[in-house]
């Protein structure tokens, strides 16, 4: 069985943000994890970054856990948006993105990009000299 790494946006309403469910998965499928960013306030909305380490059904079981707790979960590299109009295919962001979400096709020369690999550290959004790269996260970054 795969270990994997995922990095998931959690959104808590103000019936789940005082509920201890991230401890609960941590407990329940084993894993490791690491709280990006978090602003969780009881009984108001919440929402909190996690990186999460473990075996690949242990992540996704406990991704089901929250869902069926109330929690909504996004895949943070959907956070991450490149406009397609705009991009240039200069190639400069793909030297920073150390995950490879941003890669050269050596068949097309066009740069693109694969949300699922991407940790939102928000490198490419500040370096592109057109603005293709955009960011929904707060500040911008993790
Ligand atoms: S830096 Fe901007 S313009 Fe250049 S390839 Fe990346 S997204 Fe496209
Ligand atoms: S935000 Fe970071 S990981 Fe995501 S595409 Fe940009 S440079 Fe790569």
């Amino acid at each position: 069985m795969n270990e994997i790494r995922k990095i998931v946006h959690l959104s808590f309403s103000p019936e789940t943000s005082g509920k201890p469910v991230v401890c609960n998965i941590i407990k329940l499928y084993d894993l490791c994890f690491n709280i990006l960013k978090a602003h969780i306030t009881p009984r108001e909305v919440g929402e909190m970054i996690l990186e999460i380490n473990g075996l690949e059904k242990a992540v996704s079981d406990a991704m089901d856990y929250l869902k069926e707790h109330g929690v909504k979960i996004t895949p943070v590299g959907q956070k991450i948006r490149k406009d397609e109009a705009s991009c240039m295919h200069c190639g400069v962001c793909t030297a920073l993105c150390r995950p490879r979400a941003l890669s050269v096709d050596r068949a097309t020369w066009k740069v693109t990009f694969d949300p699922e690999k991407c940790v939102a550290c928000g490198l490419c959004v500040k370096v592109c000299p057109v603005k293709a790269m955009e960011t929904q996260l707060e500040n911008g970054t993790i």
